[in-house]
C-alpha cells in the first residue's frame, strides 16, 4: 500500500514567478515547485516533494553501494582538528574549510570529506590483511564554505553526498575497489536517467593518482570537458595533456636581439613585427607562496591559473604586481624572456618543447630577442599543461580537433593511494607477520547536486518532468474542481495506492483547473490523471508529463494501465 499525498494538505507552495537572485533553470523550477526553500546563502531546506525525490536518489545510490560490497555507515560531521592536522588537511583546505571552536576553545571543524576520520576508524577496527579489502560508505550533509554558492543547490554550502573509501593491501586491490566503484556509479547514473560522460580528471587537492569525474552535460554546469568527436577520449579540460614532442632545433640561427620599441604586450610586439602572435613566447610571473615563477606558454595561448595551481598545489599562487618588480634588475617588466632568468623557477606548456624557436622577450627595456631555441637557449624547469584548453585543440589521442561542452560534476573517483594511511600510519599486519601500510580510495556521488543536474536535463518550458524512478510519485491525480470530481479523483487515488502506486492528488477547493493543470506540469510527477469533463461516464484523461500525449479512458483501464 503506497501512500496518497493530499496537495491540499501538502507543505509547499507553487509560485508563478521566478525567485528574484535565480540564474539557472532548476534553482527556479525546485523554488517554484515548492521542492526547496533557500534558508540562508548556500543552506537550503528539502519541503516535502523534494524531500521524497532526495530518497529516491538515496535509495538508488545505496542500493547499487550495497551490491559492490559496501558497508554503509554514518560518521559524525561535527569532527575534531586533530587528525586533520595530521594530514596537512586544517591548514591547506583553505577558507573553504569550516572551522569553529568549542565552549572550551578546543577547534573543531564541520567535514568537507572524510578520508581522515574514515581512515582513523579502519586502523581502529582492521588488524590483520584478513581484515581487508573493505569498503565503506555514508550518505550525510557535508560543510564547504563555497566562494560563490550559487545556482541553487547545485553548489551549496551544505549538501548531501554519498563518500565512500576502499580500503587494500595491495596496488591491484585498489585498482579492484577503484573498478567496482566506476561500475556502480555507471548504474546509478544510469537509473538516475542522467546523462553522463567519464571524463580523466586531476586529483588537485586531494592527492593521489588516478581520477576520473562523472560528468552530466549542462549549461548551468561549471566545469568544462574536452570530447573527441572521433575516439573514446573524454576529459576535464583541467586533465587535459599533451606529450612532450621535442623537435629538431639545430638548424635556427643564433639568438639574436632586436630593439622593439613601445611593445609590452603581445598584441604590440606581434603587430609592430608582423608575426603571428603564435611565433611568440609569452612569460607570465606569478608568485608561489612569494616566490617569483615564470610560466611560458605560446603568445595566442591564455594561461589557465586552475592549472598552475594545481600543479603547485598547496602551495599559494598569485599573480605580481609592480611592487614584485622593485629591487628586481632580472626582471625587466613587459620583455621577461626564459634566457637569463637564473633566479627564477621556469615552468612551460609542453608546446614550449626544446628545438621550438620562438620571439621573446630579452629581458631589456624596449628590446625582444629571436631565435631563442628551448633546450638551447634557456632551460625549462618542469613542462606542466598550464593553456586554457580551446575548441579544436588536437586530441591527445588521435589528434582531431576536440569539442568543449559545459557540465555538472556529479560523481568523482580517485585512487588515492598511501596519502592519507601514511600521514596517519595505517598498517595491517601482512600474509607475512609483517605490517603492510593501506592503500586507499576515496569515491563521492553529489546527492543532492545530481537532483539539481537531473532537473537542468529534464526539465521542458512548462516545468519539472521527472525520470520514474526519482519522481516523488508516479500519478499526479487532478481534480478539476467540482464535488463529484473530487470523489471520483479520491477514489482513484485509494485505488491506486492499494495497488502500490504513489500518488499526489491535487484536490484543492476553490483552486481553477487551469492552475491546477499548469502546477501539475510545474510539479513533473510522469503520468498526470485528470477527473474532469467526463467524471459522470467514468471516464478520465490520462497524460504524459514528457510527450503530452493524452487519452480518454474508463477508470478501470486507466487504473490497470497505470499497475501494467
Ligand atoms: P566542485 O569542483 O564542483 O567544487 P569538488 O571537486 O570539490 O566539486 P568532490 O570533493 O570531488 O567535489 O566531491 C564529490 C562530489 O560532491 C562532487 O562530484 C559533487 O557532485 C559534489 N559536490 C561537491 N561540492 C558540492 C557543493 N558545494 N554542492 C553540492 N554538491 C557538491
Ligand atoms: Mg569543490
Amino acid at each position: 500500500m503506497a501512500q496518497v499525498q493530499r496537495m491540499s494538505r501538502l507543505m509547499a507552495k507553487t509560485l508563478r514567478d521566478d525567485p528574484a537572485d535565480a540564474e539557472v533553470l532548476s534553482h527556479k523550477l525546485l523554488v517554484r515547485a515548492g521542492y526547496v526553500r533557500r534558508t540562508a546563502a548556500g543552506v537550503w531546506s528539502w519541503l516535502p516533494l523534494g524531500r521524497k525525490v532526495l530518497a529516491n536518489v538515496e535509495r538508488i545510490v545505496r542500493e547499487e553501494m550495497d551490491a559492490i560490497g559496501g558497508q554503509e555507515v554514518l560518521l559524525p560531521a561535527l569532527l575534531p582538528r586533530e587528525p586533520y592536522d595530521a594530514t596537512g588537511r586544517w591548514d591547506e583546505y583553505g577558507q573553504e574549510l569550516f572551522r569553529l571552536k568549542d565552549r572550551k576553545g578546543g577547534d573543531y571543524l564541520l567535514g568537507p570529506t572524510h578520508e581522515e576520520i574514515f581512515t582513523l576508524l579502519v586502523k581502529d577496527q582492521a588488524s590483520s590483511y584478513k581484515d581487508l579489502p573493505v569498503i565503506l560508505y555514508q550518505i550525510q550533509n557535508k560543510f564547504r564554505d563555497e566562494a560563490r554558492p550559487r545556482a541553487g543547490v547545485l553548489r551549496g554550502r551544505e549538501f548531501c553526498m554519498k563518500d565512500s573509501y576502499s580500503f587494500d593491501t595491495e596496488d591491484e586491490g585498489l585498482a579492484r575497489s577503484y573498478a567496482l566503484h566506476r561500475e556502480a556509479y555507471r548504474k546509478i547514473f544510469a537509473r538516475l536517467g542522467l546523462d553522463y560522460r567519464i571524463c580523466a580528471a586531476t586529483a588537485g587537492a586531494m592527492g593521489g593518482s588516478k581520477s576520473e569525474e562523472f560528468l552530466a552535460p549542462a549549461e548551468a554546469g561549471e566545469d568544462t570537458f574536452a570530447d573527441c568527436p572521433n575516439c573514446d577520449f573524454a576529459a576535464n579540460t583541467e586533465a587535459v595533456s599533451y606529450e612532450l614532442k621535442p623537435v629538431d632545433g639545430s638548424a635556427v640561427p643564433a639568438l639574436e636581439e632586436i630593439p622593439t620599441p613601445d611593445t609590452p604586450t603581445i598584441e604590440t610586439l606581434a603587430a609592430s613585427l608582423g608575426v603571428p602572435a603564435s611565433t611568440t613566447l609569452k612569460n607570465l610571473l606569478v608568485k608561489v607562496d612569494g616566490e617569483i615563477v615564470a610560466v611560458g606558454v605560446p603568445g595566442d595561448r591564455e594561461v589557465d591559473l586552475g592549472k598552475v595551481e594545481a600543479h603547485f598545489a598547496p602551495a599559494a599562487v598569485e599573480l605580481v604586481t609592480a611592487e614584485d618588480f622593485t629591487g628586481r634588475e632580472d626582471l625587466v617588466r613587459g620583455y621577461v624572456g626564459p634566457q637569463g632568468l637564473e633566479k627564477v623557477t621556469y615552468i612551460a606548456d609542453p608546446r614550449v618543447a626544446p628545438g621550438t624557436s620562438w620571439i621573446t622577450g630579452a629581458n631589456k627595456d624596449q628590446t625582444h630577442a629571436k631565435n631563442v631555441v628551448a633546450g638551447r637557449d634557456f632551460e625549462v624547469d618542469a613542462y606542466v599543461d598550464v593553456v586554457v584548453v580551446q575548441e579544436g585543440d588536437p586530441c591527445p589521442n588521435c589528434g582531431t580537433g576536440l569539442k568543449l561542452d559545459r557540465a555538472i560534476e556529479i560523481g568523482h573517483i580517485f585512487q588515492l593511494g598511501r596519502k592519507y594511511t601514511d600521514a596517519l600510519k595505517l598498517d595491517v599486519l601482512g600474509q607475512n607477520g609483517k605490517p603492510v601500510r593501506v592503500t586507499m580510495g576515496s569515491y563521492g556521488v553529489g546527492v543532492t547536486r545530481a537532483v539539481a543536474a537531473l532537473a537542468e536535463q529534464t526539465a521542458d518550458d512548462k516545468g519539472l518532468c521527472w525520470p520514474a524512478e526519482v519522481a516523488p510519485a508516479d500519478v499526479h491525480v487532478v481534480a478539476a474542481g467540482k464535488a463529484a470530481q473530487t470523489e471520483l479523483a479520491l477514489e482513484v487515488s485509494e485505488q491506486l495506492a492499494a495497488k502500490g502506486v504513489r500518488v499526489l492528488v491535487d484536490d484543492r477547493a476553490g483552486v481553477s483547473p487551469g492552475v491546477k493543470f499548469t502546477d501539475a506540469e510545474l510539479i513533473g510527477v510522469p503520468k498526470i490523471l485528470v477527473a474532469g469533463r467526463r467524471t459522470a461516464e467514468g471516464v478520465v484523461e490520462l497524460k504524459d508529463r514528457r510527450t503530452g500525449e493524452r487519452e480518454e479512458l474508463p477508470v478501470a483501464e486507466a487504473i490497470a494501465r497505470l499497475t501494467a
